[in-house]
């Protein structure tokens, strides 16, 4: 995941569920299905969120799904990077 993507959705993971840091992970996230502070995830790589309960409960969470958002606001900044060099190119050959 791109750093300044993976800040936010860190960021918002942390206010919608209210995760706890614990080294690598994310932790002690409130379980929306159970209800129960289970739900973690890999702090440098939430892809996927889900619920510790996973025989009882199992709930999980696309995190690409689920803050679509963020992650399309990445992608149109990428393609505004990539019109940038395009632009310059144009301006040096009508020089
Ligand atoms: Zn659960």
């Amino acid at each position: 995941m791109a750093p300044d993507i993976l800040e936010d959705v860190q960021a918002r993971l942390e206010s919608d569920f209210g995760f706890k840091t614990k080294g690598a992970w994310m932790q002690q996230g409130r379980c929306p299905s159970c209800k129960k502070r289970e739900l973690f995830t890999r702090r440098d790589n939430p892809w996927v969120v889900r619920c510790g309960r996973s025989n009882r409960c199992g709930y999980e969470i696309d995190v690409k799904d689920e803050y679509r958002d963020l992650f399309e606001s990445w992608s149109n900044s990428i393609s505004a990077d990539r019109a940038r060099p395009e632009r310059l190119s144009r301006r040096l050959y009508d020089l």
